[in-house]
């Protein structure tokens, strides 16, 4: 049974993670949220214990191999065996390409690519022994292409890869991968941004809501609503796809 089931949120102090584990402790997992510093992850923790589900606060750097293996034993001995996977960690570093630095390509290749891998390469091996398994992996709108972002939408198109890869590998076991590529979302990452661009975040919202179909920008329970299905028993054909949750085709 589904309720009786651990899954792993990275990057859940805040943002589109919070969401995501505080909606994946009401469908009834056991949620493990993972966040670079385990003290930031005591507020999502306790919104989900307050409202009756089960978390672990875990301290991880999701690009670092050996932090993962630790966290992921941590979780597996002290939850149980996990056998759900967000891979939501991220960060940005933005900058045109004459003025991108190495550090701001490694830095974003590494939590989010490097990232992704190392925990799903980790985690697998509890959702192959357990013959079920879910891992969805957080692209962006930014994979087809975002100036400034020639570190951000490389990585969020590999992630595209990497999802189609696994549910290949994986899916004889039981074990569904899929990704979904965020338009615009409320969270500290686009406050960041409008901050580098110069605005108010009142007016970046609604100007990147004027070109927005549904006419709003998105929130981080739009997303959370998305990775509950593909966590579901039920949706267990889908697999290795790509799901723009962007108000439209493409925002
Ligand atoms: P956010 O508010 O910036 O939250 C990201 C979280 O990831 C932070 O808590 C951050 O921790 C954590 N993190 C960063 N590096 C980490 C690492 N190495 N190990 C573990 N945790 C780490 O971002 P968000 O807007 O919720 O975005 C979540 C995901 O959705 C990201 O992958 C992002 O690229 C993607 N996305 C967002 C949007 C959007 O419009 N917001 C659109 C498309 C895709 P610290 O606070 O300690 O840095």
């Amino acid at each position: 049974m589904a309720n009786s089931r651990v899954a792993i949120v990275t990057g859940a102090a805040r943002g589109i993670g919070a969401a995501t584990a505080k909606r994946l402790a009401e469908d009834g997992f056991a949620v493990a949220v993972i966040d670079l510093d385990e003290k930031n992850c005591a507020e999502t923790v306790s919104a989900i214990e307050g409202a009756g589900g089960k978390a672990l606060a875990v301290g991880c750097d999701v690009s670092d191999a050996e932090q993962v293996q630790a966290a992921v034993d941590r979780i597996a001995s002290e939850l149980g065996a996990p056998t759900v996977l967000v891979n939501n960690a991220g960060v940005l570093r933005d900058n045109l390409l004459f003025k991108m630095s190495e550090d701001d390509w490694d830095i974003v290749m590494g939590v989010h690519l490097r990232g992704a891998f190392l925990m799903s390469r980790a985690v697998q091996k509890h959702m192959v022994e357990a013959k079920w398994g879910r891992i969805v992996n957080l692209s962006s709108t930014s994979a087809l292409g975002n100036r400034g972002q020639a570190n951000y939408s490389t990585a969020k198109a590999g992630l595209q890869g990497l999802t189609k890869t696994l549910a290949i590998e994986l899916g004889k076991f039981g074990v569904t991968a899929n990704a979904i590529a965020p338009g615009f979302i409320a969270t500290d990452m686009t406050k960041a941004t409008a901050e580098r661009v110069g605005m108010g975040f009142e007016e970046f919202t609604q100007a990147a809501a004027a070109s927005i179909p549904v006419a709003r920008v998105g929130q981080p329970e739009d997303i959370a609503n998305t990775v509950s299905f593909f966590a579901d028993e039920r949706s267990g054909f889908v697999s290795g796809q790509v799901i723009y949750v962007a108000g439209g085709p493409k925002a």
